[in-house]
């Protein structure tokens, strides 16, 4: 198939690069970054775009995809698909949905989970949003770059369902983090702590499958002095969707909007930036109760 590829960053250049291994013609463009293995780059976004029969997004938010979409839109063939991988609000990815059917194209929304190294391994999950037929026509590119793809819904539910998933996700981990840190100040051992809560109704994927505490439970980030992993940045990224989404929904989320203030504290103003997102355990160590 005929792609255009726009954002080889840190996820992109994985995912075009195995596009291409897998027999796909592939242009890239990016304003920075240099050619993923088998990738053939364009001199622009629109250029990168013509002719494909499906184009690629894989971008920093959403005020750049818009910007992104309104110059490639015009450039695309109609019957095209435009599959956006980025993780943007949900507002952008809806609106730039509506500007795609206006010139006869598909769009799909498809955020991913499973970092840098699921977009290397061709490993990522992706939640999927928009039209059956669109679906169907990217399904055989997103079986290359993952290994499971769930179709959520019309568009911007994939949006959604990783705003979701993700706010569960930075909810749960302070909560497993502060847990750790008060039962440190009771003085019940950690492995002690993990071997009951793990098999007890305390459970969790942050629990289990990525314990924040080292030396303790599977092999995690925190068993590498916490380099990400998934950095604290953008789980405060997805957090702040979360709360934009949530504003706009009206829809009550207190834990989520807790959970936003403490990463961004952590983020701006505590040294949490370039650490991993489960580094919430030191900094709990480190703190006494603050009475609000
Ligand atoms: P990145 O910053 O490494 O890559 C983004 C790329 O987009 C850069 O190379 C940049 O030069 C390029 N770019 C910016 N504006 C552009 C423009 N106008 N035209 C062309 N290229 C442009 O970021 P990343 O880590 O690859 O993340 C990409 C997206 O995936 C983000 O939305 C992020 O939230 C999401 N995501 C990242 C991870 C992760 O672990 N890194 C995990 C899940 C989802």
């Amino acid at each position: 198939m005929q792609i255009g590829f726009i954002g080889l960053g840190n996820m992109g250049a994985p995912m075009a690069a195995n596009l291409a291994a897998a027999g796909h013609a592939v242009t890239g463009f990016d304003l920075t970054a240099p050619a993923p293995q088998g990738v053939t780059m364009a001199d622009s976004a629109a250029a990168a775009a013509k002719g494909a029969a499906v184009v690629i997004t894989m971008l920093p938010n959403g005020a750049i995809l818009r910007a992104v979409a309104t110059e490639i839109i015009p450039a695309m063939a109609p019957g095209a698909v435009l599959l956006d991988c980025s993780t943007v609000d949900v507002a952008s990815a809806r609106d730039v949905a509506v500007q795609s059917a206006a010139a006869g194209l598909g769009f799909l929304d498809a955020p991913v989970s499973g970092g840098v190294g699921g977009a290397a391994a061709g490993t990522l999950t992706f939640m999927v949003g928009g039209d059956e037929a669109a679906f169907a026509t990217a399904r055989p590119l997103l079986d290359v770059m993952g290994q499971k793809a769930v179709h959520c819904g019309p568009a911007g539910n994939g949006q959604a369902a990783k705003i979701c998933n993700n706010m569960i996700l930075g909810v749960t981990m302070i909560a497993t983090c502060e847990a750790f840190a008060l039962a440190d100040k009771l003085g019940l051992d950690r492995q002690a702590m993990y071997d009951v809560v793990s098999t007890s109704s305390g459970y969790s994927w942050t629990m289990n499958a990525y314990c924040p505490a080292p030396g303790v439970g599977p092999k995690s980030p925190a068993d590498n002095d916490y380099k990400p992993g998934f950095a604290a940045e953008l789980m405060l990224k997805d957090l702040r969707l979360s709360q934009q989404a949530a504003v706009g929904a009206d829809a009550d989320t207190p834990m989520g909007q807790l959970a936003a203030s403490l990463y961004e504290a952590f983020v701006e103003t505590e040294d949490g930036r370039g650490r991993d997102f489960s580094a919430m355990l030191p900094r709990f160590e480190q703190r006494g109760r603050r009475e609000s």
